[in-house]
């Protein structure tokens, strides 16, 4: 078996120690005498992974004491709705920057339910930096101001967080979760898909402050209402359950890498490796400004169409793989989460070299 770096945006590579785990614990979970995937989600057996991983997470994000944290499904997509649904009831404004694909879909079902506001938008330039953006370019009376805080598609991320004042920031953090520690009492909710930083699809996590709790429109299907979750512990119907056993490897992995401290400088060395070849190769050439580039996904071109297409699937034939760009970007982007290692960023950019001098 020959295991291929894989630079996919998501689902992407778990860690191989993680994968291991799972294998050892496919047939036999401890002494059950069944896999995870068999259990009832109310046996004690099963709420001891759940408690566990949830500590874990608050252990390793630093989550205060006042955030509730959801383990839900629907992905990140539904929490597009479900913010709105439940937060946009004080006033019915919110605030969104547009910063790519995800932040326009977040933008475009808030509109549904109340008056979304564009704040300020980087489309002029395909999204390729972050619009500056001061405390007076927001409502003070806007129920929350939307980010996306890491743009998969477009390669870039907030390094400072705008200045809201009093109204509550809510970040979409599907693709930097756990990439780098962050200051969650500085949002009023953080949510984000497993599927690129911690485990496979099908399980959404929701950071969100107690106070913001409880406030749902009445239209909101019970299934959307983050109270019913907060109420039940996330499981008022049957949890994601493998999904969450997962994130509870990924979380004990992380935790015995040496924490969120650690992973960021495992992966600032791995996108320096990377940035600083595009920034002084010849051929290829990096889409983001440098002050807004994004530590987990990296866009290239080479300039021209077929030389791309030519890269990307030479780069499979080598065991680099799921190296296409997004298909409204175009050329080539490497995701390289945390399960990435960066040996295998070196041997990419060996590769991209060889590849550089063959077709000058
Ligand atoms: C992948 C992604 C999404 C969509 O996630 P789903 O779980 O597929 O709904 C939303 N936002 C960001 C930033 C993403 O990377």
């Amino acid at each position: 078996m020959a295991r291929v770096y894989n630079f996919s945006a998501g689902p992407s590579m778990l860690p191989e120690d993680v994968l291991k785990t799972a294998a050892a614990e496919m047939l036999e979970y401890g002494e059950t005498g069944q896999s995870v995937m068999e259990m009832s989600h109310r046996s004690k057996e099963y709420q001891a992974i759940f408690d566990e991983t949830e500590a874990n997470l608050r252990e390793i994000m630093n989550i205060p004491e006042n955030y509730e944290v959801l383990f839900l499904q629907g992905g990140a997509s539904t929490q597009f709705a479900m913010i709105p649904l439940n937060l946009m009831t004080k006033n019915g404004k919110a605030d969104y920057i547009i910063t790519g694909q995800w932040a326009t879909k977040a933008y475009k079902e808030a509109a549904r339910y109340g008056a979304a506001r564009e704040v300020a938008s980087s489309k002029d330039k395909t999204f390729s930096y972050i619009p500056k953006t001061t405390a007076a370019d927001f409502d003070s009376e806007a129920d929350y101001v939307h980010i996306c805080m890491n743009n998969t598609i477009y390669g870039t991320k907030y390094h400072t967080l705008p200045d809201t004042g009093d109204v509550p920031l809510v970040a979409d953090i599907s693709s930097c979760i756990l990439s780098e520690p962050i200051d969650v009492s500085k949002f009023g909710l953080l949510y984000a898909g497993a599927q690129k930083n911690v485990a496979p699809a099908g399980v959404t996590i929701v950071i969100i402050r107690k106070d913001l709790i409880g406030n749902a429109m009445d239209i909101t299907p019970t299934m959307l209402k983050y109270d019913t979750h907060s109420e039940n512990g996330s499981m008022f119907n049957t949890p994601p359950c493998y999904a969450i056993y997962i994130a509870g490897l990924t979380f004990k992995w992380i935790k015995k890498m040496g924490g969120l401290e650690v992973m960021k400088e495992i992966n600032e060395k791995k996108a320096r490796i990377l940035y600083d070849f595009l920034d002084s190769s010849k051929l290829f050439k990096g889409t983001v400004v440098p002050e807004d580039r994004s530590l987990m996904n990296v866009p290239f071109v080479t300039g021209s169409d077929e030389l791309d297409a030519k890269f990307v699937a030479e780069a499979k034939k080598a065991g680099f793989v799921n190296l296409k760009g997004h298909r409204s970007v175009g050329g080539m982007r490497a995701s390289i989460y945390n399960a990435m290692p960066v040996e295998g960023v070196e041997k990419l950019v060996e590769f991209m070299k060889k590849f550089e001098e063959e077709n000058a």
